[in-house]
C-alpha cells in the first residue's frame, strides 16, 4: 500500500466528459486529447452531484492535507498512474513590514521541484500516463519544463523541452539534471511551442504546452480548493495573480465554480487581479481595450521569465475571469519588481521568485491608487521559490590570518 493515505486505490473518480473552453462541445473522457476542435483549451467536467455524495466536507478535512486530498474533484482514474514526489499544501505566510496586516503570500515555492507548476505536471503526466503516452515535448521559460522532466522521468516517459535563449541557465540544469533533453531557442516560448506543434504533427510526441493538454489546469485548480479550504471556506477580498499562460487563474476560477456547486462556498468571489511585467503585457493591453482574445505583445522582455508569454492560447478565459470577478489585469515594472523582492527578503525574510515581487508590487501600486483598501484580504501567489533565480552580489571577505576588529563586523 501507498504510504500516503489519499492515494489508496478504493475511491471512485467523477470525470463525466470534457468541454471546448469556447464552444461547448463535448468531448470523451478516458481518451487522449489536446486542444478542442475549434483550438481552443478543454475543460474538464465533473458529476458533481456524486462528488459532493461521496466526499461530504467532515470526511474530506479528517484527509491528510496534500494534493491528493482532493481526488474526487481531480481527473486521474487510478492511482498508480500517479508519479508523487510530495506535492504538500502550501502554507499561507504574512508579510507585515513589506505589505501590511490584511496580505498573505501563498508561498508555492515549497512543491516539488520549487514551484507551483508541479502541481499542473503532477497531473498531467499521471494522465498522459494513464492514456499511455510515451514521448512528451514542451516549450518552458523554465519551470514547468523542470516540473515535466522530474514527474516523466520517474515513470520513464521521455521528455523534449525548448527553451528561450534567455532561459535562467539554473532552470537549463535543472530540467537536464532531471533527464530531460533541453535545447535553447533563438526565440521567444510561443516560438519554441511552434516547433513542439510541428513536431506533434508529424506524430513524434504529445505536445504538453499550456492549456494545449486539458489536464494542467485540474492540477492548478488545487490551488484555489486548498485556499478556501485554509481560509475556512471564505474565499479572500482579492487575488493576486503573476499571468504568463494563465492556467492558475483560470484553474483557481473553475475550483470556485466546483465548490459552489457542491455547497461549500457561496457565490462571493475575490477580484481576481491578472498582474504581468510591464515589457510583456498583453493580457493588460486588452483589458483595457475592452476586447476578448490579447494580440501577441512583440518585444518582450522582463526579469520575470516565468510571465513573459507574448501571446496565451486562453486568453478570453483569463479576461473573462477577471472582467466577472471585478478584478483588472496590471502592469508593473522590472525596477518595482526587484524593489519588492528586496524588501520582502530584507523586512519580512521571505524571498519572492520576481514574479511574486510583481504580485506585491502590484499590491502596492492598486493600494495606492484606492483599488484595494488596506483592510481588505488579500492573498499574492508567489509561484517558485526565489532561489531558481539569480540574485543580487552580495559577501565581503575576511581574513582569518590577520587580526579581525570584531566590533566592526
Ligand atoms: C509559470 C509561472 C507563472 C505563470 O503561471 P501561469 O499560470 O502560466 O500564468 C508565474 N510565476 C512563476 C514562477 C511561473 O513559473
Amino acid at each position: 500500500m501507498h504510504p500516503n493515505p489519499n492515494l489508496i486505490a478504493d475511491r471512485p473518480t467523477f470525470v463525466t466528459h470534457l468541454e471546448c473552453s469556447l464552444t461547448g462541445e463535448r468531448y470523451a473522457a478516458d481518451e487522449l486529447h489536446g486542444l478542442s476542435r475549434a483550438g481552443r483549451p478543454l475543460l474538464v467536467r465533473y458529476d458533481l452531484d456524486g462528488v459532493g455524495a461521496a466526499l461530504p466536507r467532515p470526511l474530506l478535512e479528517g484527509r491528510p492535507t496534500d494534493l491528493w486530498r482532493w481526488r474526487e474533484l481531480l481527473p486521474v482514474r487510478h492511482p498508480r498512474s500517479i508519479v508523487s514526489l510530495g506535492e504538500i499544501e502550501t502554507p499561507l505566510v504574512p508579510i507585515p513590514a513589506s505589505a501590511g496586516a490584511s496580505v498573505l503570500v501563498k508561498d508555492e515555492g515549497r512543491l516539488p521541484t520549487g514551484s507551483f507548476k508541479a502541481r499542473g505536471l503532477v497531473m498531467a503526466v499521471a494522465m498522459a500516463r494513464e492514456l499511455g503516452v510515451t514521448r512528451i515535448a514542451m516549450p518552458t521559460n523554465g519551470n514547468a519544463g523542470a516540473a515535466l522532466a522530474a514527474y516523466a522521468s520517474r515513470c520513464g516517459i521521455e521528455t523534449i523541452i525548448l527553451a528561450p535563449q534567455e532561459t535562467p541557465e539554473v532552470n537549463i540544469r535543472e530540467i537536464a539534471a532531471q533527464g530531460a533533453r533541453v535545447y535553447r531557442v533563438n526565440g521567444q516560448i510561443d516560438e519554441c511551442g511552434a516547433i513542439v506543434g510541428r513536431g506533434a504533427a508529424e506524430g513524434r510526441w504529445f505536445d504538453f504546452s499550456t492549456l494545449k493538454e486539458p489536464y494542467r489546469i485540474e492540477g492548478k485548480k488545487t490551488m484555489g480548493l486548498e485556499l478556501a479550504a485554509q481560509l475556512g471556506w471564505r474565499l479572500p477580498d482579492a487575488i493576486f495573480y503573476p499571468t504568463g499562460g494563465g492556467t492558475g487563474l483560470i484553474g483557481m476560477w473553475k475550483a470556485f465554480a466546483e465548490l459552489e456547486a457542491l455547497g461549500w462556498i457561496g457565490p462571493e468571489r475575490p477580484r481576481m487581479y491578472a498582474v504581468q511585467a510591464a515589457g510583456c503585457a498583453p493580457i493588460v493591453r486588452a483589458f483595457e481595450a475592452g476586447v476578448e482574445h490579447a494580440g501577441r505583445w512583440e518585444d518582450a522582455h522582463t526579469v520575470a521569465a516565468g510571465i513573459r508569454v507574448p501571446k496565451a492560447v486562453g486568453d478570453f478565459l483569463i479576461l473573462r475571469a477577471v472582467r466577472e470577478s471585478g478584478g483588472r489585469a496590471l502592469a508593473v515594472g522590472d525596477p518595482a519588481i526587484l524593489r519588492a523582492v528586496d524588501e520582502c527578503a530584507r523586512t519580512d525574510g521571505l524571498l519572492l521568485c520576481p514574479e511574486g515581487g510583481a504580485t506585491l508590487a502590484a499590491y502596492r501600486e492598486a493600494l495606492r491608487t484606492g483599488e484595494v483598501d488596506a483592510d481588505e484580504q488579500v492573498v499574492l501567489f508567489n509561484c517558485a521559490t526565489g532561489l531558481k533565480y539569480p540574485l543580487p552580489p552580495a559577501g565581503a571577505t575576511l581574513d582569518k590570518d590577520v587580526p579581525i576588529d570584531l566590533a566592526a563586523l
